[in-house]
């Protein structure tokens, strides 16, 4: 039993099980980039992070309301990876820009 249970934490400790369980973690992260940037393609809006979608925000004081100044009153913003699509389709509509006459 305790023979046993030292032959594990050897095998874990080699080098070839730390590569591995970098090499999943590297596809897990591509994986995971790939799905946001898809999603940030399909929905590139989400709620606004300070008025929570709302659009608007309540006065400190009475009942007032006024429009969110993060989101000028749409209640939505723009996700982090559409700004990097946008900014990509930018960087590639210029230069075939520049390709034409
Ligand atoms: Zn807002």
């Amino acid at each position: 039993m305790l023979h046993n249970a030292a032959t594990a934490t050897q095998l874990a400790a080699t080098h070839g099980y730390s590569a591995d369980v970098g090499a999943w973690l590297v596809l897990a992260l591509a994986a995971w980039g790939a799905g946001y940037l898809f999603l940030c393609w399909i929905w590139p809006f989400t709620n606004c992070r300070r008025c929570h979608g709302w659009g608007k925000r309540r006065a400190p004081i009475g009942r007032g309301f006024r429009h969110c100044p993060r989101c000028r009153g749409t209640g939505y913003r723009l996700r982090i990876g559409r700004h990097v699509l946008n900014r990509l389709r930018d960087i590639r509509g210029a230069s075939t820009r520049r390709r034409l006459p």
